[in-house]
């Protein structure tokens, strides 16, 4: 069954909707969705910014980011697991052995144990109040850790990139986000608010939702926890978790 809502997006009503399972159903069905979803509240926090004349400056071929630390939730790493395992296979050798290098300089940085989200403390689990991972944030991305799938300085999986990925907006220039040590990052407060919904579905109530950085996504095949709902009953239960931060440019 089709399920979906609108949103004011630049003035212009925008609906989304998608077909998902009547019945009892996997959060990862959800997805499409939610990524739909994603995009509209992107695209509405970016026309703000530009009203306010700080546009924003994040675009596809910009891997300025690409260095930060990644968070993937259990339905996006099953989604990723999928993808990976359905490339051709000189395309995934070459996926895989950038994954190695990865982890390899996660265990350099002394960032490994983030391979087991039980390993994290609340603190390093949670975003701050500006959507960031705080200290451990930091590390990774003063560890220069390239993702696995950026290739040429280009995401290889642009449509498939993880919500983490799309919510991540900034207006300030973009090699302010490549070095931690210049300040200036100016975000539009989006950095996962769909990412942290789709995981609120995944968890059991009362339960922090699981994640784990990008480069650990493959491996990380965590035990079904997921409370049953059909794909409507998840929708709306994604739609209450969502939780708003300020969706605008700081004034200058
Ligand atoms: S998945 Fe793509 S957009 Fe996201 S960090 Fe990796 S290369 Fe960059």
């Amino acid at each position: 069954m089709r399920v979906g809502l609108e949103l004011e997006v630049d003035g212009r009503a925008v609906r989304i909707e998608r077909a998902v399972p009547r019945g009892p159903t996997a959060a990862v069905k959800l997805l499409p969705l939610l990524r739909d979803l994603s995009g509209a509240i992107v695209a509405r926090a970016s026309a703000q910014a530009s009203a306010m004349g700080q546009p924003v400056t994040c675009r596809e071929a910009c891997a300025a980011c690409c260095r930060q630390l990644v968070p993937v939730g259990r339905a996006e790493a099953e989604r990723l697991r999928e993808f990976v395992a359905a490339m051709p296979a000189k395309r995934r050798a070459g996926v895989l052995a950038r994954f190695r290098a990865a982890q390899a300089e996660m265990r350099s940085a002394g960032l490994d144990r983030l391979r087991e989200p039980a390993r994290m403390s609340d603190g390093e689990r949670a975003r701050d109040a500006r959507g960031d991972y705080g200290a451990v944030g930091l590390l990774y991305q003063r560890s220069h850790i390239d993702c696995p799938f950026l290739a040429d300085e280009r995401c290889a999986i642009y449509p498939e990139r993880p919500l983490a990925c799309r919510e991540h907006l900034v207006t300030s220039a973009p090699e302010h986000c490549g070095r931690p040590e210049l300040p200036g990052v100016e975000g539009l407060g989006t950095d996962g608010l769909v990412f942290e919904a789709l995981a609120a579905i995944d968890a059991p109530a009362g339960a922090e939702p699981d994640w784990i950085p990008l480069p650990y996504a493959l491996e990380w095949v965590p035990a079904p926890r997921s409370r049953p709902g059909t794909g409507p009953e998840l929708f709306h239960r994604a739609l209450a978790a969502l939780r708003p931060r300020r969706l605008e440019p700081a004034a200058s």
